[in-house]
Protein backbone atom coordinates (compact mmCIF):
# COMPACT_ATOMS: atom_id res chain seq x y z
CA UNK A 1 0.00 0.00 0.00
CA UNK A 2 1.13 3.34 -0.54
CA UNK A 3 1.65 6.23 2.39
CA UNK A 4 2.21 8.81 -0.15
CA UNK A 5 4.01 9.17 -4.04
CA UNK A 6 7.40 7.80 -2.32
CA UNK A 7 6.95 5.46 0.86
CA UNK A 8 5.33 1.75 0.21
CA UNK A 9 3.93 -0.21 3.09
CA UNK A 10 5.28 -3.86 1.77
CA UNK A 11 2.01 -5.74 2.51
CA UNK A 12 3.60 -8.60 2.28
CA UNK A 13 5.58 -8.52 4.90
CA UNK A 14 2.32 -7.95 7.55
CA UNK A 15 3.79 -8.77 10.86
CA UNK A 16 6.85 -7.49 10.78
CA UNK A 17 6.39 -4.17 8.04
CA UNK A 18 9.39 -3.35 6.14
CA UNK A 19 8.81 -0.41 4.00
CA UNK A 20 10.21 0.85 0.46
CA UNK A 21 11.30 4.54 -0.17
CA UNK A 22 11.64 5.43 -3.93
CA UNK A 23 14.00 8.71 -4.08
CA UNK A 24 16.23 10.21 -6.15
CA UNK A 25 18.62 7.64 -4.86
CA UNK A 26 17.17 4.85 -6.09
CA UNK A 27 15.10 2.74 -3.35
CA UNK A 28 15.79 2.09 -0.14
CA UNK A 29 14.32 -0.44 2.23
CA UNK A 30 13.62 0.03 5.69
CA UNK A 31 13.90 -3.50 7.46
CA UNK A 32 13.46 -6.50 5.80
CA UNK A 33 11.24 -8.19 7.97
CA UNK A 34 11.07 -11.95 8.72
CA UNK A 35 13.26 -14.31 7.65
CA UNK A 36 12.09 -16.27 3.87
CA UNK A 37 10.08 -13.03 2.86
CA UNK A 38 12.97 -12.21 0.35
CA UNK A 39 11.22 -13.21 -3.34
CA UNK A 40 7.39 -11.79 -1.81
CA UNK A 41 8.70 -8.54 -1.08
CA UNK A 42 10.41 -8.69 -4.67
CA UNK A 43 7.02 -9.40 -6.47
CA UNK A 44 5.34 -6.64 -4.54
CA UNK A 45 8.42 -4.55 -5.41
CA UNK A 46 7.48 -5.36 -8.81
CA UNK A 47 4.03 -4.53 -9.10
CA UNK A 48 4.96 -0.59 -8.55
CA UNK A 49 7.15 -1.22 -11.11
CA UNK A 50 10.32 -1.42 -9.26
CA UNK A 51 13.11 -4.17 -9.96
CA UNK A 52 15.42 -5.47 -7.54
CA UNK A 53 18.28 -3.82 -9.17
CA UNK A 54 16.54 -0.52 -8.09
CA UNK A 55 17.45 -1.20 -4.29
CA UNK A 56 20.30 0.57 -3.44
CA UNK A 57 20.13 0.32 0.46
CA UNK A 58 18.49 -0.77 3.05
CA UNK A 59 18.29 0.96 6.84
CA UNK A 60 18.12 -1.48 9.40
CA UNK A 61 15.84 -0.48 12.85
CA UNK A 62 17.71 -3.08 14.70
CA UNK A 63 19.22 -6.26 15.13
CA UNK A 64 16.01 -8.46 15.77
CA UNK A 65 15.58 -11.18 13.46
CA UNK A 66 12.01 -10.33 12.29
CA UNK A 67 13.78 -6.63 10.71
CA UNK A 68 17.20 -8.45 9.46
CA UNK A 69 15.81 -11.13 8.10
CA UNK A 70 15.85 -10.93 4.41
CA UNK A 71 18.85 -8.36 4.48
CA UNK A 72 21.71 -11.17 3.61
CA UNK A 73 19.02 -12.46 0.57
CA UNK A 74 19.23 -8.60 -0.98
CA UNK A 75 22.57 -7.96 -0.30
CA UNK A 76 23.45 -11.08 -2.34
CA UNK A 77 20.79 -10.71 -4.96
CA UNK A 78 21.11 -6.56 -5.50
CA UNK A 79 24.18 -5.84 -3.30
CA UNK A 80 23.29 -2.98 -2.03
CA UNK A 81 24.81 -0.92 0.90
CA UNK A 82 22.92 -2.39 4.80
CA UNK A 83 23.03 -0.12 7.65
CA UNK A 84 22.60 -0.18 11.16
CA UNK A 85 23.54 1.27 14.79
CA UNK A 86 27.38 1.06 15.95
CA UNK A 87 25.30 -0.13 19.24
CA UNK A 88 23.34 -2.74 17.03
CA UNK A 89 26.01 -4.15 15.03
CA UNK A 90 27.67 -6.61 16.65
CA UNK A 91 24.21 -8.40 17.51
CA UNK A 92 23.34 -8.38 13.99
CA UNK A 93 26.41 -9.88 12.99
CA UNK A 94 26.22 -12.66 15.57
CA UNK A 95 29.09 -11.31 17.84
CA UNK A 96 27.00 -10.87 20.77
CA UNK A 97 24.26 -12.92 22.16
CA UNK A 98 20.98 -11.03 22.13
CA UNK A 99 18.93 -10.20 25.64
CA UNK A 100 16.39 -12.01 27.56
CA UNK A 101 13.72 -13.77 25.44
CA UNK A 102 15.50 -12.88 21.85
CA UNK A 103 18.67 -14.96 23.37
CA UNK A 104 16.17 -17.83 22.98
CA UNK A 105 15.07 -17.20 19.72
CA UNK A 106 18.20 -16.28 18.09
CA UNK A 107 19.22 -19.79 18.60
CA UNK A 108 16.04 -21.44 17.28
CA UNK A 109 15.89 -19.29 14.11
CA UNK A 110 18.97 -19.22 11.97
CA UNK A 111 19.43 -16.64 9.82
CA UNK A 112 21.77 -16.02 7.08
CA UNK A 113 24.57 -12.42 8.14
CA UNK A 114 24.63 -10.23 5.62
CA UNK A 115 28.92 -10.19 4.49
CA UNK A 116 28.93 -6.31 5.17
CA UNK A 117 26.99 -4.08 7.31
CA UNK A 118 27.68 -0.52 7.65
CA UNK A 119 27.77 1.13 11.01
CA UNK A 120 25.69 4.24 11.02
CA UNK A 121 28.57 7.23 11.81
CA UNK A 122 26.47 10.63 10.65
CA UNK A 123 23.09 12.28 11.46
CA UNK A 124 22.28 12.05 7.51
CA UNK A 125 21.86 9.10 5.49
CA UNK A 126 21.53 10.62 1.67
CA UNK A 127 17.82 12.07 2.41
CA UNK A 128 16.94 10.51 5.62
CA UNK A 129 17.71 11.76 9.02
CA UNK A 130 18.78 9.58 11.49
CA UNK A 131 17.05 9.62 14.97
CA UNK A 132 18.90 7.41 17.82
CA UNK A 133 16.04 5.72 19.86
CA UNK A 134 17.67 3.37 22.31
CA UNK A 135 14.96 1.40 24.21
CA UNK A 136 13.82 -1.48 22.68
CA UNK A 137 17.57 -2.60 21.50
CA UNK A 138 20.35 -1.18 23.01
CA UNK A 139 21.19 0.91 19.30
CA UNK A 140 17.49 1.05 17.88
CA UNK A 141 17.67 3.85 15.16
CA UNK A 142 14.46 5.31 13.89
CA UNK A 143 14.40 7.22 10.23
CA UNK A 144 12.47 10.05 8.94
CA UNK A 145 12.43 10.81 4.83
CA UNK A 146 10.23 14.35 4.43
CA UNK A 147 6.86 13.91 6.77
CA UNK A 148 7.29 10.27 7.46
CA UNK A 149 9.36 8.82 11.26
CA UNK A 150 9.87 5.38 10.21
CA UNK A 151 9.52 3.91 13.44
CA UNK A 152 10.91 0.07 13.71
CA UNK A 153 9.63 -1.09 17.29
CA UNK A 154 9.96 1.93 19.16
CA UNK A 155 6.39 1.62 19.05
CA UNK A 156 3.48 -0.56 17.79
CA UNK A 157 0.24 0.34 16.85
CA UNK A 158 -3.70 -0.53 17.13
CA UNK A 159 -6.39 0.76 15.84
CA UNK A 160 -4.34 3.33 14.08
CA UNK A 161 -3.24 4.87 18.30
CA UNK A 162 0.34 3.85 19.18
CA UNK A 163 1.14 1.62 21.62
CA UNK A 164 3.75 0.12 23.87
CA UNK A 165 6.16 -2.77 22.60
CA UNK A 166 5.49 -5.65 24.43
CA UNK A 167 7.10 -5.27 27.57
CA UNK A 168 9.20 -8.97 27.13
CA UNK A 169 10.89 -7.70 23.90
CA UNK A 170 12.41 -4.72 25.34
CA UNK A 171 15.77 -4.18 26.38
CA UNK A 172 15.49 -0.96 28.69
CA UNK A 173 11.60 0.43 29.29
CA UNK A 174 13.12 3.47 30.86
CA UNK A 175 15.58 4.61 27.64
CA UNK A 176 12.38 3.31 25.74
CA UNK A 177 9.90 5.67 27.36
CA UNK A 178 12.44 8.51 27.52
CA UNK A 179 13.14 7.88 23.46
CA UNK A 180 9.77 8.67 22.87
CA UNK A 181 9.54 11.32 25.33
CA UNK A 182 12.30 13.08 23.23
CA UNK A 183 11.35 12.24 19.45
CA UNK A 184 10.19 15.34 17.63
CA UNK A 185 6.76 14.90 15.52
CA UNK A 186 6.55 18.94 14.39
CA UNK A 187 5.78 18.92 10.57
CA UNK A 188 5.64 14.52 10.93
CA UNK A 189 2.44 13.18 9.40
CA UNK A 190 3.35 9.23 9.52
CA UNK A 191 4.59 7.14 12.43
CA UNK A 192 5.30 3.82 10.54
CA UNK A 193 5.83 1.18 13.10
CA UNK A 194 6.93 -2.58 12.08
CA UNK A 195 3.79 -3.95 14.18
CA UNK A 196 0.88 -2.62 13.22
CA UNK A 197 -0.31 -0.30 10.83
CA UNK A 198 0.97 3.24 9.82
CA UNK A 199 -0.24 6.19 12.52
CA UNK A 200 -1.03 9.32 11.41
CA UNK A 201 -0.13 11.73 13.77
CA UNK A 202 -2.59 13.99 15.67
CA UNK A 203 -3.42 14.11 19.32
CA UNK A 204 -3.36 10.73 19.89
CA UNK A 205 0.41 11.35 19.85
CA UNK A 206 -0.04 13.71 22.52
CA UNK A 207 -2.36 12.13 24.83
CA UNK A 208 0.00 8.66 24.17
CA UNK A 209 3.16 10.87 25.58
CA UNK A 210 0.83 11.90 28.55
CA UNK A 211 0.05 8.39 29.22
CA UNK A 212 3.31 6.78 29.23
CA UNK A 213 4.87 9.58 31.64
CA UNK A 214 2.24 9.14 34.18
CA UNK A 215 2.61 5.21 34.55
ZN1 LIG B 1 10.06 -6.48 15.63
Amino acid sequence: MKINDNVIKLDCTKGSYAYAVIGDEGVTLIDTSLPGRGNAIVSELKTYGINLLDIKRILLTHHDIDHIGNAAYFQENCNCEIFISSMDYDYAMGFKKRHGIKKVLGSIMKISIPKSLKQISTDKIGNFSVIPTPGHTPGHTCFQYNDVIFAGDLISSKNGNPTMPPSIMNWNKGKLIGSLQKLSIENVKYICPAHGEPIMVNNNWSDFIKTISNK
